[in-house]
């Protein structure tokens, strides 16, 4: 079996809403899909994505360019192989960033196809180790939302079931993310899980200032605190707050995971399936985690990431954002406020392809 070509597709979402963070608006959500083509008749479709206004052309160059003409007569079922032959061509242009989201887009493809050749929904081939996922939601929980709205988003969240939320952090005045905390934890009640991020804004002075003034909301976790590059001012954020330290969004490869768990700088990784190099990578820093007892919470894309965290023994949420509603046939339903992986063989994600069609960027 052999591969006959990769092709990439790039289609340019609109933000579902009005989405603010410590340090980006949300205004597009570009997504690049990846057919991998064989000699036999079967194909397998994986993507990757895009939050920022610039670089989603780029990607679709390089998996239409150089990754369409490196893979091509591989087996698609020697993804190990696969994932070797684009990293070791690509790795001078790039350990992370473009190359990276495109060597993604191309292994999920070939995971979609070798969970269609078992006949075997993608969570059951990779092992299975639950059949549903508990679910927070960060979607109540925007930086722009006035305390009034963060308030009536946390009642709806509660009453639609959801295992807990999480809000955005990075406001000038730390009094004012305080009194944001501690009005969503009063509407939560002491039970519900609560999480906080801040997207890499603050320093590690200002990041152990403001985690000693969150200590009594008991937080489930303090996402990004600091810029992904700074990992031991996350070693001193972390050992100076009883608040467990989340990141992983902004970390491409199992090896600067690798390098945080090493570091003592995190608590909970959140591999991004589509940013650190695909199913296989994220595999990878999943086990990683589990030999140092470790959580893993994925961030974002949860239609992607409920097979893989139903598939891992440590795997704690996914991540509630709807930006790809507008273009699924069925949205993920809550039920009692966990997620079920799609028992169909394949990534599970039921696309509607008339809908995605509108969106589609003609090259
Ligand atoms: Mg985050």
């Amino acid at each position: 079996m052999k591969i006959t070509r990769v092709i990439g597709d790039l289609y340019e979402l609109p933000a579902h809403r009005k989405m603010l963070d410590a340090l980006r608006e949300f205004s597009v959500m570009d997504v690049i899909f990846a057919r991998v083509e064989t000699d036999e008749r079967i194909s397998g479709s994986g993507f990757t994505y895009n939050i920022i206004p610039h670089g989603a052309r780029e990607i679709l160059s390089l998996v239409n360019g150089a990754i369409n003409s490196l893979v091509r007569g591989l087996d698609p079922r020697d993804h190990e192989r696969v994932w070797y032959q684009m990293w070791r061509r690509l790795d001078w242009v790039g350990r992370g960033g473009i190359a990276v989201l495109g060597v993604a887009a191309v292994d999920i493809a070939l995971w979609d196809l070798k969970s269609k050749m078992a006949g075997l929904p993608l969570y059951k081939l990779l092992g299975a180790a639950r059949d549903q996922v508990p679910v927070y939601n960060t979607d109540g929980g925007w930086l722009n939302h006035t305390i009034e709205q963060l308030v009536e988003e946390t009642r709806q969240i509660v009453a639609q079931g959801f295992r807990g939320t999480k809000i955005k952090v990075g406001k000038d005045d730390p009094a004012e993310d305080r009194e944001r905390i501690a009005a969503v934890r009063e509407v939560l009640g002491p039970n519900r899980t609560l999480m906080v991020d801040a997207n890499e804004r603050f320093t590690h002075a200002e990041a152990i200032r403001r985690a000693r003034m969150w200590e009594e909301f008991n937080l489930f976790w303090f996402e990004e605190p600091l810029p992904a590059e700074d990992i031991l001012g996350h070693a001193k954020v972390k050992a100076h707050t009883t608040i467990p330290i989340a990141l992983g969004e902004s970390l491409f490869t199992r090896q600067q995971f690798k390098d945080y768990v090493a570091s003592d700088g995190v608590s909970i990784l959140q591999p991004d399936c589509c940013r650190c190099g695909g199913i296989t990578e994220w595999l990878k820093v999943a086990h990683l985690a589990d030999c140092h007892n470790m959580h893993v919470s994925p961030h974002f894309v949860m239609e992607l990431h409920l097979p893989l965290v139903a598939a891992i023994p440590n795997g704690l949420f996914v991540e509630y954002i709807p930006s790809l509603n507008a273009v699924l046939k069925k949205p993920l339903e809550l039920h009692d406020g966990y997620f079920r992986p799609s028992q169909e063989p394949g990534l599970g994600i039921g696309w509607d392809t008339d809908k995605l069609d509108r969106y589609r960027v003609k090259a």
